[in-house]
């Protein structure tokens, strides 16, 4: 468990952010997002040091599209991770583009409220967020009793 919480206070190396962040570009650039052109890539950094990377996906049918971070978090799953150390989002336009609320939910099934969500654009970085922050006093896996996760992961909901 100090383990845990060690691994938790070290920040994360820049050159790992920033294998991060060209895996987001990467996907950003494969976006399939035909009706709102706004191309997002998502990526995310699991428990065994994997990346993986995601993009927006529209559908004509306008709700069925997904977030890239969705698509990020689909390939996690898929690769055996079950937890998410940092997150990168990149997109474009005069605001930062961070997380919408359902992927910030999303995001909480895998990652602590202390997790950090970095933002960043075409010519770099704009923003750094806990996961706290954009959701607070989240509701997580530490709310259900059949929880699947380890107790690492249902440290309090209240940190910011
Ligand atoms: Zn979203």
């Amino acid at each position: 468990m100090s383990e845990d919480l060690d691994q938790r206070a070290a920040p994360l190396p820049e050159a790992q952010w920033h294998a991060l962040l060209e895996a987001a570009r990467g996907a950003r650039e494969r976006a399939y997002a035909p009706y709102s052109h706004f191309h997002v890539g998502a990526a995310l950094l699991d428990e065994a040091g994997r990346i993986h990377a995601g993009c927006n996906v529209e559908n004509a049918a306008y709700p069925e599209g997904v977030c890239a971070e969705a698509g990020a978090l689909s390939a996690l799953v898929l690769a055996g991770g079950r937890r998410i150390v940092a997150a990168v989002v990149v997109g474009a336009g005069t605001e930062p583009v961070t997380p919408c609320g359902g992927c910030r939910q999303k995001l909480r099934e895998f990652g602590a409220p202390s997790l950090p969500v970095r933002i960043a654009d075409a010519q770099g970085w704009r923003g750094e967020h806990t996961l706290a922050a954009l959701l607070p006093s989240s509701f997580g896996p530490q709310n259900l009793s059949t929880s699947p996760l380890p107790a690492s992961q249902k440290d309090s909901g209240d940190a910011s």
